[in-house]
């Protein structure tokens, strides 16, 4: 772990939720970062969280940030806490199949696609649109649609970051406007990585998803 977990905390205001993103890194490193008190880990392959999972406290609460395969939903719906990276109403329906299964709710984001750069996951604010009418409708009985995620362009130009979360910020208000004001639950807008938090924050996050900042650089070559 990196020493400066404490800086990064008292950056992060009371309000905003830090998700320690833990992909790459061992149990015995979650157990440290955990033992300063965080709760919230994000991990973005099935897989890898299946292997943590069932040996680290049962107090975590763990967030999926990666693309899910509708045939691994089953795995984790027992104990996942928020699955931040639904990008297809198959996707959804299947989430929901799998929380009636467990006989529980399971708590989503819409992850939305607001980078520049040609990335395979995300939907566009039509597709959200229209799976937020979907919800509406009473389709996803078993999911509790808490909000969006976004990811920036990975760039050094700040105004294109802030620009692209400014963004997602305005179509989060008006969902709320539109479909949501008489449901408290569609707070959640997760956007913030290490590099961009603080602009993230600015522009109204309430949830920063943080790896190297918190863990130290990601050794691929480990796993
Ligand atoms: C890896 C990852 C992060 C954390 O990235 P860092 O730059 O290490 O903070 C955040 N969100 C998603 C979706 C990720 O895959």
């Amino acid at each position: 772990m990196k020493g400066n977990l404490k800086d990064l905390k008292a950056e992060i205001p009371s309000s905003v939720t830090l998700v320690a993103v833990s992909k790459t890194h061992t149990a015995d490193d979650i157990l440290e970062v955990y033992q300063t008190g965080i709760r919230d880990f994000g991990e973005n392959k099935v897989q890898e969280l299946l292997s943590k999972q069932p040996i680290l406290p049962e107090d975590i609460r763990w967030h999926l940030i990666g693309h899910l395969q509708t045939n691994k939903v089953k795995f984790i719906a027992p104990f996942i806490h928020l699955i931040q990276s639904v990008d297809s109403i198959k996707l959804l329906d299947e989430i929901n199949n799998q929380a009636q299964n467990n006989k529980r709710n399971i708590s989503c984001l819409l992850q939305i696609y607001i980078a520049e750069e040609e990335t395979k996951y995300g939907l566009d604010f039509n597709e959200a649109q229209h799976i937020i009418e979907l919800y509406k409708a009473g389709r996803f009985s078993n999911v509790n649609l808490m909000g969006l995620m976004g990811m920036a362009t990975f760039t050094d130009n700040t105004d294109q970051v802030r620009n692209e979360f400014g963004k997602l910020m305005s179509f989060f208000n008006m969902m709320k406007d539109l479909y949501f004001k008489d449901d408290q639950a569609f707070t959640a807008i997760s956007m913030g990585m290490s590099g961009d938090y603080k602009i993230a924050i600015e522009e109204g996050s309430t949830m920063v998803r943080i790896g190297s900042a918190i863990f130290g650089e990601r050794d691929y070559k480990k796993m």
